[in-house]
Parts: C-alpha cells; structure tokens; sequence
C-alpha cells in the first residue's frame, strides 16, 4: 500500500480505465472513476431491444488470461464472476463466388480446410502461422507488454536483438506485399489482409508486422465470454467496486487542472476534485482539444489518420441459420476497392465485406426463442462529415442484397428489430473522436512509435489508458495499457 491515502481519478470507465482503477486501488489509492455515461463499460457495453441483448461494440474475445490475471491480482477466483469457452471454428467465412469455409480452432485442420476449398498448400498457411507466432513472441515485450517510449524498455539486449530481427523480417514491406509472397490464392490473401481491420487499418498500406494480429485467433484461441463482452465491463466494475472504487456516472469532466507542471485535479463545470494523480481513459484527442486546451498546445500523435470506424445493424431475425456461426464473414469481391473508398474517398463501396456475430448461438438468452440476435457490421471511415443517413441506407441495402443471395433467403422480411450505429453515433454514445474505433490507424510502420504514450514527460502526474494511446485498441490491449500505466506509476 505505498500509496495508501493518496487520491487518483480516473476519467472513463471504458475496458482501460475500469483495469486501471482496479490497479490503482489495489495499490492503495483512494480511486474515483468520472463517467460522463449513465454506466460502466464504454464501448464494450450492452444493447437491449424488444427481448434481443447486443453487445454495442467488442465481440471477439482473445487473450482471456489477460482479464483472469487481473482478478488473480487482487486475490479473487475469476470463476466466481464470469465463465467463457474456446470456440471452433472461429469464424465461417463466405467469398461472393460461393465458396465457404470455416477457420477451425485445429491448424492443421484449418490448414486443410483451405486447401481443400481454395487449392492453397497447406504447408504455407502453417508456415504463416508458424511464422506470426514468432513475430509476437519476438515482439510482445517491447510493442504490448511495455511503453515503447521509455528507455528502460530498450535496455536489454533482448529488445535490440528483437528489433534487428524485426527489421529483417519485414517492417518494410506492407501486409499485401508480404501476404501475395507468402500465398498463392486470392481467396486465403483476402482472409488474412483482414487483419488489418481489427485495429482500423488498411491492409494494401499497414505494415506486414500487422500479420501478427491474427496470432491470438489461430494460436492462441478464440474465446465467447458466456455473456457476450458486456460481462467484461460488468464484472471489472463489480470487481472495482468490492475493491472500493468509487464511480460518479453521467459526470463528465471538463478540464484537467494543472499546478506548475504537475496535475493536481479535475474540474466537472464548476466543480473542482483535487487529486494526486489523473488517469484519462478517455480519447486522447479530446483530451487535448478540451480538457488541456487551456494548458497545452497539442500532441503529434493527434496528427497521425484516424482508424475506421463502424456501420453496424443491430438486427433481431426471426429464424434461425444453421449455417451461420458465432463469427461470420461475407467477403466482398473486390477488396482493393473497398479499402479504397474506406482510406482514400473516406466512403464506402457497394460492395462492402459484412461482419455477422451472432452470440446466441451460444447464449440462446440473448434472443427470443425461434429467434436469433445479429451484430451485423461493416467498416467505415470515421466522421468527417459525410451524409450518414443516406451512406446508412446505401450500407442496409447492399448488406441485404449480400446476405441474401449468399443465404438463399431474403433477409428484409425476417427483421423484427433494428437499432443502427454509425460514427456520429458510435462518437456520441463513447465520446470517441469522429467515431474512430481505435484511435489513429496503424497505415505506416512507425505507427507503433507514434501513438500517444502512456504518460506525459511535461505534465507529471498524468497517464493515459484505454484504445486511443498506446499499445492500441482492442480489449487485450486496453488491459494491457492499464498494467503498463500500473507500472510506470510504480
Ligand atoms: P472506451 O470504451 O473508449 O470508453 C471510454 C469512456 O470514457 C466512455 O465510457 C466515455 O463515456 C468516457 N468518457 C469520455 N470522455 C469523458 C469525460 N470527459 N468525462 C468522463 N467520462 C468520459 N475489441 C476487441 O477486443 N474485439 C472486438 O471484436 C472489437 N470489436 C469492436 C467493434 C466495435 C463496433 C467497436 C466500437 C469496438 C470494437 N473493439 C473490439 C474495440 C474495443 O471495444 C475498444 O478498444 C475498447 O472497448 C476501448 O476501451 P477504452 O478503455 O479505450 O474505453
């Protein structure tokens, strides 16, 4: 309890900020956590309509010890909050030529699976999987486990032996590039250039370091939390709350306060809350463009291009589809045009690759009975003021059209439930900077480098967790963010 009594404030209670109060209680502080929503959880909350359960944002889940470390942390048996399964396949896959396959959990049987229906060699997506393992294991210490901009973080020579080796296997190539030399069959290039949009990027520019995202998924396993990833936040703010968190919903803070270089409080309106340190779990770019405005000019990382953002369609189906999966893809046909319109014309094309997640295939609670609960989305680019009601109409129209004729079944009629999301929603609902789903894209190979660290070298006091800065977006990685400011702070 080295810091026992002194006060910290944490802004947000997203997946970060919710791990970062736990771990700073746990090291003694008196911790307060300013919600400006009515609930924890952020983007990983819930959405409930007329007897169907959503989760509003996350839905795959990887990395689960990451969540179970933490309850260890603070001495607590993790299968007395939650419960979650592997799941196989991880995702069913749809091209418009009508092949369909499934990624099983078994690599070598997913290997086969490929072969058998696109006539790529199994050896070389083993050999892919083999070798993004490595690149993780070569990587995790320096990019997920540790600031990137701490000196300490270099001083083994583990780390340079990593980065000699990492500038020889291929941070100069692009994903693309790496992935039509390692396969042979556009359909198998198309299935892991994907990767690129687990953290908003494009794949025809993201580095091929970027591979080593769909590492978890084949390697490590894909996981379904029992109750959909809304139980991640339940239960880390039932965990924050035993530990004696306190939490002040629909309280937006509206400046943090500075005292010579140091932060000694938050305001919300009027009011001021002393505190010895601030944690912003918050998007970094509003973090400047209102709470520090008066304190300070902006950071670089603020100028790099936002991740994509999301269109999604929160449809209750009457009916059920034996051939759909939890995960379900349905690529489009022409993926360098997508990610055209996505990167370049900030649009998107008729022909979008659709993203279907339907939990109660394994929770059948989230949808009445006969009945099934699809998270239907695609990927668009974050608000810059585009016309979202008719880019929404466009978007419904050629999901329908795709799912349709790839089902057999005309899906308009078997709705009987929506509710939409799109950036200017997703950007009021989460206080998400244009919508962006996580932040700046990774779209060069500083990226790593370039996104906002964890602390502040010209304001102490000041740390900074959750998608927006480092090591990125994605529930792994906010968790990982908390543990990195937990040990900066010491
Ligand atoms: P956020 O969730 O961004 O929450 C920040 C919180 O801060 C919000 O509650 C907000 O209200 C609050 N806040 C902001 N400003 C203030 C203020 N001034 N005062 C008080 N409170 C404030 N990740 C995965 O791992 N797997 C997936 O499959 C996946 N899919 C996704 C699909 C979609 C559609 C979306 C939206 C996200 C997805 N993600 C996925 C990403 C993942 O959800 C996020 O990376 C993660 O939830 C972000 O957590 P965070 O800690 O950054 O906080």
């Amino acid at each position: 309890m080295i810091h026992h009594g002194k006060k910290a404030v944490v802004i947000g209670s997203g997946a970060g900020g919710l791990a970062t109060a736990v771990r700073l209680r746990r090291k003694g502080f008196e911790v307060t956590v300013f919600e400006a929503g009515s609930r924890p959880g952020g983007k990983a909350t819930s959405i409930e309509k007329d007897g169907f359960f959503f989760g509003f944002g996350p839905s795959l889940f990887t990395f689960p010890q990451l969540l179970d470390d933490l309850f260890i942390l603070c001495g607590k048996n993790p299968a007395d909050y939650y419960s979650y399964s592997r799941i196989d396949p991880v995702c069913n896959y749809f091209y418009p030529d009508g092949i369909r396959l499934s990624a099983f959990a078994d690599k070598e049987k997913f290997a086969r699976e490929l072969e058998d229906k696109t006539g790529e060699p199994s050896q070389n997506v083993l050999r892919h999987l083999k070798n993004i393992g490595e690149v993780y294991h070569l990587t995790k210490d320096i990019f997920l486990y540790n600031s990137v901009h701490k000196l300490k973080t270099y001083l083994n020579t583990g780390t340079l032996e990593a980065l000699f080796k990492l500038s020889k296997i291929g941070i100069n190539q692009s994903m693309i590039e790496a992935n039509r030399r390692q396969f042979k069959t556009d359909h198998v290039i198309q299935l892991f250039n994907r990767y690129a949009t687990y953290n908003g990027s494009d794949p025809y520019l993201a580095p091929s370091t970027l591979n080593v995202i769909a590492h978890p998924e084949y390697n490590e396993g894909g996981y379904f939390l029992s109750g959909g990833m809304p139980d991640l936040s339940k239960n880390l703010h039932r965990l924050a709350v035993e530990m004696g968190v306190n939490f002040r919903f629909e309280s937006r803070v509206t400046e943090i306060q500075l005292k010579g270089e140091k932060v000694c409080g938050v305001k919300l309106g009027e009011e001021s809350v002393p505190a010895d340190i601030v944690v912003s779990n918050m998007d970094v770019q509003y973090v400047y463009r209102e709470l520090l405005k008066n304190h300070l000019p902006g950071h670089r990382a603020l100028k790099e291009p936002l991740s994509t953002s999301a269109m999604i369609f929160y449809w209750g189906i009457r009916g059920s589809f034996p051939e759909l999966d939890l995960h379900n893809i349905f690529f489009s046909s022409d993926y360098r045009k997508e990610f055209d319109h996505l990167t370049r014309l900030k649009t998107i094309a008729d022909d979008a690759t659709v993203y279907v997640f339907i939990s109660s295939k394994m929770n059948p609670s989230h949808a009445p009975e006969g009945c099934e609960n699809w998270f239907t989305l695609i990927n668009v680019p974050s608000d810059s003021g585009q016309d979202w009601s008719q880019l929404r109409e466009k978007a419904r129209q050629s999901i329908l059209r795709r799912l349709s004729d790839s089902l057999g079944t005309d899906i308009q009629p078997l709705i009987i439930s929506e509710t939409v999301n799109d950036p200017v929603t997703i950007c009021r609902q989460t206080l998400s900077y244009s919508g962006a789903l996580y932040g700046s894209s990774s779209n060069n190979k500083y990226a790593a480098f370039l996104r906002h660290p964890n602390f502040l070298s010209e304001v102490g006091n000041l740390y900074f967790t959750g998608g927006s800065v480092h090591p990125g977006g994605g529930i792994p990685l906010c968790l990982l963010s908390a543990k990195i400011v937990d040990e900066i702070i010491g």
